[in-house]
């Protein structure tokens, strides 16, 4: 079966910046197809549930209280691109927006909810490395 890394918020787990999940339904027909590798790189880079929410803005990661996280988001993209190497993973599944896994848009830094054509710090890397990055909205593609 082939490997598939998956956003783990989109599977259930309450690992979101606000305690919560992105629990997609499609995720069990994933399953039937797929053996999903769940990472959650802000987690993975050493961030607390709940958090402060970050945006990214002039190549760091910026939370909403001005702390810079930049270097947890990175360790958190190394660790999820280690865990895919170390599984032999070509796809991802990760879930949109986010400034860890976005990868059509992102938030422009302003929390001000103002979306900007972009990919978040782990999807940047993963990409850089080969695999292939889809949104949930790009669900369809690997069912
Ligand atoms: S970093 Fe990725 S996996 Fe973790 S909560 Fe955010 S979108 Fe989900």
């Amino acid at each position: 079966m082939e490997k598939l890394l998956i956003s783990a918020c989109l599977i259930g787990t309450n690992c979101k910046y606000n305690g919560k999940n992105n629990y997609l339904e499609l995720v069990e027909e994933l399953k039937k197809k797929y053996e999903l590798i769940p990472v959650c790189p802000e987690i993975l880079g050493g961030l607390d549930i709940p958090r402060n929410p970050s945006e990214i803005k002039n190549n760091k990661v910026i939370s909403n209280k001005g702390i810079d996280v930049t270097k947890e988001f990175n360790l958190g993209a190394k660790s999820a691109l280690e865990i895919a190497m170390n599984n032999n993973v070509k796809i991802a599944l990760l879930k949109d927006g986010s400034p860890s896994c976005g990868s059509n848009y992102v938030y422009d830094g302003t929390f001000s909810k103002t979306k900007i054509k972009g990919n978040g710090i782990t999807t940047i890397l993963l990409k850089e490395n080969g695999i292939k990055v889809f949104s949930e909205n790009e669900i369809s593609k690997l069912l």
